[in-house]
């Protein structure tokens, strides 16, 4: 399918066969075991539903995919690869549960660990050296939506001799491609814009070079983070829609990125000028960031993002996000609803702050 536009392909990819009394979905398969003799053979190893979805997602990035139980598992998977005492050279504005992981990986002796500002261009080729054994770039970063030069990063990464993996999950295939940049491996919570209904715990990892994607496979058949079946189905059917719903919701971000950077109670606005995330600073501090999560009645007060519905949270309510992400920044998951109706709920609630 590779001449086919990014829309189509999420339309079309991983479907039956055209033939007389095929469903058009792949339908969901319960199932433990299979018939002996065959390629699948055990469902810790493969299930025709996972495949619908692996075989949508690869179209899309341009690699194969490898679904799994949670977006964590896929970058547990990929961790994985660094060998005894190896270095993995991070954004150190990457997703919270990455870092932890990597502190927790570090704690134990597992590997070391070089977190760099991003927003410094040339740090993650002054990081690299010999030791490095991977490089883990997060483009829009979260939430501080700092952007990294990925065509540099991974030639500076390739350079050493280190691997490349770009966890993808903001930006979707749609809006960028690593594999198509060089990188050696795209991760994703599929939790967020791949499923988009917050109704999906999911990963996925995606490569084209088959010598990881076996690495990778041999994994998950051993650890056993596989996804259930029914959030295998609902991930596929998410994304047959999700270049429609992240042209709304990046139309609703542009719009209300804008309102808001003339609002007297924001302080300042970050937006890449793609995708359906903005941060903001209020002027007020963490209580008043605090408050206006707890002053709308469309946005919906909560963590995770990427839904239908816009959300959002002030990020460092959590202990373990970094004291480098503003105080009083909160994040929003700008949803597929009426910008005009998201404003409104804004405003009130921002005027209400005093
Ligand atoms: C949520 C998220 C993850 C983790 O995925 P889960 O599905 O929650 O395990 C990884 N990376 C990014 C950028 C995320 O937003």
């Amino acid at each position: 399918m590779a001449e086919l536009r990014p829309a189509t392909r999420a339309v079309h990819a991983g479907r039956p066969p055209h033939e007389a009394d095929q469903p058009l979905n792949v339908p969901i398969t319960p199932a433990s075991t299979f018939v002996g003799g065959g390629d699948r053979e055990y469902a810790r190893w493969g299930n025709p539903t996972w495949q619908a979805f692996e075989d949508g997602l690869g179209a899309l990035e341009g690699g194969r995919a490898l679904a799994f139980s949670s977006g964590l598992a896929a970058v547990a998977t990929v961790l994985d690869l660094v060998g005894a005492d190896g270095v993995v050279v991070a954004a150190q504005h990457s997703y919270n549960g990455t870092i932890l992981q990597l502190a927790d990986l570090e704690a134990r002796g597992r590997l070391r660990t070089r977190l760099v500002d991003v927003t410094d261009p040339d740090a993650i080729a002054a990081a690299c050296d010999d030791d490095t054994a991977l490089v883990w770039l997060e483009s829009p970063t979260n939430p501080a939506l700092e952007l990294i030069d990925l065509p540099a990063a991974i030639a500076a990464a390739h350079a050493v001799g280190a691997h490349v993996v770009v966890d993808n999950t903001f930006a979707t295939p749609l809006l960028q491609r690593p594999l198509e940049l060089g990188a050696d491996v795209v991760v994703h919570s599929v939790t967020k814009y791949l499923a988009g209904h917050s109704d999906v715990l999911m990963g996925a990892i995606v490569t084209a070079d088959d010598a990881l994607f076996s690495v990778f496979k041999g994994r998950r058949d051993l650890l056993g983070a596989v996804p259930g079946v029914l959030e295998a189905y609902l991930a596929a059917r998410g994304l047959r829609t999700l270049h429609v719903r992240l042209e709304r919701a990046q139309a609703n971000a542009t719009e209300l990125a804008r309102r808001l950077a003339e609002h007297p109670a924001i302080a300042e606005v970050r937006y890449p000028g793609f995708g359906g995330i903005v941060s903001i600073v209020l002027a007020g501090g963490p209580l008043a960031a605090d408050l206006l999560t707890r002053s709308t009645s469309l946005w919906v007060f909560t963590t995770s993002l990427g839904g239908v519905e816009s959300t959002f949270e002030r990020r460092r309510r959590w202990k373990s996000e970094p004291a480098t992400i503003p105080d009083a920044l909160v994040r929003l998951s700008v949803g597929i609803e009426d910008v005009e109706d998201l404003w409104a709920d804004l405003e009130q609630a921002l005027g209400a702050l005093g």
